[in-house]
């Protein structure tokens, strides 16, 4: 993989002389870290601007340049990367031109955050309240059973705390939020199919925001 300025050199000159052999070529490396389909980010294993050899390039640089070359499959996922990191990033007036954003991809990038944000707090909200309640769990050791019980409400403080942060700065809504490492472990107790439980509903609200990217960011209709 080259580095990023490189790679922008190589992608501008085969788009401008007309090279689409080249051209699909060195993208295919960049877009298995910038995926099309839910497969595609869950099985990818390097995310966004770390594939690129050297140093690492600004997400806003990298959404400029797949903007103005038209790399449209891998907008939606660059879209995220820079949105992820929150609106001082986005707008963020101290980095060279080609990280800084043009008014309107900041627009739509502001925009897509803040519901992706909004969306985020509101799910994990109903995952964390809703694991007591509505399906109790059978196993007569399993802390979940008793939503009173210190551990539960400790564990799900912790869950809390994580999104407030990552809130407070920009998304994690497409990264794995696994329960063992939030809570530290089996301290919390909660037994396989609990956590098996949780883990499978965060994974479902990953696939509901993974689905809102190209809507979100002015790439559909
Ligand atoms: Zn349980």
């Amino acid at each position: 993989m080259p580095d990023f300025t490189t790679f922008s050199s190589i992608l501008r000159v085969t788009t401008k002389y007309e090279m689409p052999a080249i051209r699909s070529r060195i993208l295919d490396v960049v877009l298995d870290s910038y995926p099309e389909t839910f497969d595609g980010l869950i099985s990818s294993k390097r995310l966004g601007e770390k594939i690129f050899s050297g140093p690492t390039p600004h997400p806003n640089e990298v959404l400029n340049l797949f903007v103005q070359q038209k790399v449209v499959s891998a907008l939606p996922m660059a879209y995220y990367m820079a949105a992820r990191r929150g609106l001082d990033s986005l707008m963020d007036t101290r980095l060279p031109t080609s990280a800084t954003l043009p008014p309107e991809i900041l627009r739509v990038a502001m925009k897509g955050l803040l519901v992706l944000r909004e969306m985020e707090l509101k799910e994990v909200y109903h995952l964390i309240v809703g694991s007591g309640g509505s399906r109790p769990c059978s196993r007569p050791d399993c802390p979940s059973r008793n939503t009173t019980d210190p551990r539960v409400s400790e564990a799900h403080q912790k869950i809390v705390d994580r999104l407030a942060d990552s809130a407070r700065s920009g998304t994690k809504v497409l990264e794995v939020l696994s329960l063992t490492d939030v809570c530290g472990g089996d301290e919390v107790g909660f037994c396989d199919s609990c956590v098996e439980a949780w883990e499978a509903g965060h994974a479902d609200v990953r696939k509901k925001a993974w689905g809102m990217l190209p809507g979100l960011f002015g790439l559909k209709g």
